[in-house]
């Protein structure tokens, strides 16, 4: 009888201090986890966010970029974080992508996480380095035709959109490229400007600053529609290539088992900063769409994967790359 006295009182003791966690969250700094290399377009995003929430939750949120396998090691690592509370994660269209690209993946996107919200869509870029030999996309593609055996194409490893956007772009023009993989795209941009490199798809979030610079060479767009950034720059639908459509959007994702009041506070936290005006007009002028806030639930997002899943996974296999 004392003994089971004492379990319920412990029991009692524990619940009301997971009350009083729940309620009193956040009480220390929150880990925002991105899965490419600081300074990306996927960082950009990260800290942008981060910076507006810091000032609405009162505690600050950590970038921390776990890098590797395009997305896959970070996305790994949250699942076995603590579902706490103090643990985020932001990852893009490769959440999708990569159940596809990797035939044995450690974790479920759909499984082993908890939905807190979406974030921005982002048009990419198809570049090239400054001196690459084609001013426009009917001699980018002739000219990589006639020398695919000796031009690389740069990208942030299997399952990074830069990488997705780069096989689309292959298939649709009928070559195989050498693929350089590095940790983000801030270091293949790096060594686009260097010249080591000599084709990269990237996000306007990065990639807006130095088309504007004239650092690089710009192709085109991935969207359907031009985009207000950078008005002047043909789709490359437009120019040929039917249909090809490429736009990035981002995910907020907790471990599993993190509790529903929590993951709802999260996404409050996220929706305040997405209406940030300094968030509002840094995206704007990178080029980054903000999401309908309306439909900016944890249910549409988990839905919103499980069609992307569907979506990718037969365009990828029919290509016929992927990683064990
Ligand atoms: N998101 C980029 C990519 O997937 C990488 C990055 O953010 O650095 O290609």
């Amino acid at each position: 009888m004392q003994v089971k006295r004492t379990l319920i009182m412990m029991l009692g003791v524990a619940t009301a201090a997971f009350a009083h966690a729940q309620a009193n969250w956040p009480t220390k700094p929150i880990t925002l986890v991105v899965p490419f290399a600081a300074g990306g377009p996927t960082d950009v995003v990260a800290r942008t966010l981060g910076a507006s929430m810091t000032k609405s939750l009162g505690q600050t949120v950590v970038v921390e970029n776990k890098l590797g396998a395009g997305g896959t090691v970070a996305a790994n690592a949250v699942t076995k974080a603590a579902p706490d509370g103090y643990t985020f994660f932001i990852h893009h269209n490769g959440m999708a992508t990569a159940p596809a690209l990797y035939r044995k993946l450690a974790f479920d996107p759909l499984k082993d996480f908890e939905f807190v919200s979406q974030a921005v869509e982002v048009p990419m870029t198809l570049l090239a380095r400054k001196d690459f030999p084609a001013n426009n996309m009917q001699e980018l593609v002739a000219y990589i035709k006639a020398n695919q055996t000796k031009i690389n194409l740069a990208n942030a490893g299997l399952g990074a959109v830069s990488q997705l956007c780069g096989m689309m772009f292959q298939r649709a023009i009928g070559v195989q490229l050498t693929e350089v993989p590095f940790q983000g795209t801030a270091p293949a941009m790096n060594a686009l400007l260097g010249g080591q490199v000599d084709v990269l798809c990237d996000q306007t979030t990065q990639t807006v600053p130095q088309i504007k610079a004239g650092t690089v060479k710009l192709y085109g767009v991935t969207t359907k529609k031009r985009v207000k950034v950078l008005p002047n720059a043909p789709t490359l639908s437009e120019q040929g290539l039917k249909d090809f459509e490429v736009v990035v959007w981002h995910g907020i994702y907790a471990p599993k088992g993190t509790p529903r009041p929590l993951i709802d506070r999260m996404n409050a936290a996220v929706r305040a900063a997405l209406k940030d005006p300094d968030v509002v007009k840094r995206m704007d002028d990178l080029g980054a769409e903000i999401v309908d806030d309306r439909s900016n639930t944890p249910e549409a997002l988990q839905a919103w994967l499980k069609s992307e899943i569907d979506k990718w996974g037969p365009v990828i296999r029919a290509g016929g790359k992927f990683a064990d």
